[in-house]
């Protein structure tokens, strides 16, 4: 893979929450992956972006979405959704659970043979070089632990959102939730109102009993949970606990500053709880941590971190951090034309939707000016780029 550096940095925003701003300006990619972070290029570099003092940070990543085999969505109806993401900066996705599979099975048999299926093919398919971590088991009675050791040793990393499949009660979750973290799977637990008809209101006494790793969209998915609940979440659990853009923005505020006041930003991951009833939303992270920073008072560096290095952390993902031999996915931000700010944090600051110029995942170019963002105002060349198309 051919070496590329990034120059003339502005602003670089780590993505990691205890360290989010690097004093640099300059970033050299070889191999797909993050060579140096400093202030100058040694040696000879074959493709060099000078980004003219925009912004640059991790590529954001998706803790919720729903998607099904292949870059559609029967949900609503919607073709190469997952490439308009990465549109919206986002590169890399995970799903939540497929349950929007036209005739999702749901006994054992069928459950196991969907997550796999899913595991598998989107771990060969990436949709305009996008990353989606998909087969999210979707938990249904008669799944026993042997079940779990199969899936997990066939890719699936991911129990799907609990509350929206057949498994509702606690005491009927808890074992297998138990066997799946025993397996090295992540649990994603739907919490707030219910969903859509047939699925239940999930509150901090079922997180508490099934110790889930991710409290779903507690600012709604899409009806907000209760101030009181997310704060017994925050201090009697240890879950991750997710905002989400398909949700209740005024509640995205409230709840990061409960997790401020608790010093626990680093429990925050953010999604889109996408696709939904709400829609099909290429800039619904972009769109969230405007609100974080806006309506919740957060630095926006902060915000970015959330959306990266927390959910790569939780996942175990060797990205979501601009650091030395992390996978070079990255974009390019900046202030929006027309906005009052000045740059991509100042534009989140005042929950405008920043520009994204282009996004890179591992080491290569995938587009140049987004086809969902406003354009930058800084003007930046990439000379061997078509705009709005790849490398
Ligand atoms: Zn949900």
């Amino acid at each position: 893979m051919s070496d590329l550096a990034l120059t003339n940095i502005g602003t670089l925003v780590t993505g990691d929450i205890d360290r989010p701003l690097a004093d640099a300006d300059t970033i050299v990619v070889r191999d797909g992956k993050i060579h140096s972070i400093g202030s100058s290029v040694d040696g000879d570099i074959e493709r060099v972006i000078d980004v003219a003092g925009a912004t640059v940070m991790p590529g954001l990543i998706d803790s919720h979405v729903h998607p099904v085999i292949g870059d559609f969505t029967p949900r609503q109806r919607t073709l190469d959704f997952l490439e308009s993401y990465l549109h919206g900066g986002v590169t890399t996705m995970i799903s939540a659970g497929e349950p929007h599979t036209p005739g999702r099975p749901t006994d054992p048999a069928g459950v196991k043979a969907l997550a796999i299926l899913a595991a598998r093919s989107f771990a060969k398919f990436r949709p305009g070089g996008a990353k989606v971590i998909g087969g999210a088991v979707l938990l249904e009675e008669g799944l026993i632990e042997a079940d779990f050791a199969e899936m997990a040793a066939a890719g699936v990393r991911i129990v799907g959102e609990i509350g929206i499949s057949g498994v509702k009660d606690p005491e009927q979750a808890e074992p297998m939730v138990r066997w799946a973290q025993s397996h090295g799977m992540k649990v994603v637990m739907h919490t707030g109102g219910a969903s859509i008809p047939g699925s239940g209101v999930i509150g901090a006494d079922y997180v508490l009993a099934v110790r889930p790793d991710v409290a779903a969209h507690v600012n709604g998915g899409p009806t907000a949970l209760r101030s009181s609940e997310v704060e017994r979440i925050l201090d009697e659990s240890e879950a991750m606990i997710e905002v989400v853009h398909n949700g209740n923005a005024r509640a995205v505020g409230d709840v990061v500053r409960l997790a401020a006041e608790r010093d626990a930003l680093g429990r925050v991951i953010v999604g889109t709880d996408s696709p939904a009833g709400t829609g099909v939303v290429p800039l619904g992270i972009l769109r969230t941590m405007g609100w974080m920073s806006a309506l919740g008072g957060m630095a926006p560096e902060l915000a970015v971190a959330c959306a990266t290095g927390n959910t790569a952390k939780l996942h175990g993902l060797d990205r979501g951090v601009i650091a030395e031999g992390k996978e070079a996915d990255l974009i390019i931000a900046d202030a929006p034309l027309g906005s009052e700010a000045g740059d991509a944090l100042g534009a989140l600051a005042i929950a405008d939707t920043p520009a994204v110029f282009a996004a890179v995942v591992d080491g290569e170019v995938r587009f140049v000016k987004s086809r969902n963002t406003p354009p930058p105002v800084r003007n930046i060349q990439v000379p061997w780029v078509q705009a709005g198309g790849s490398h």
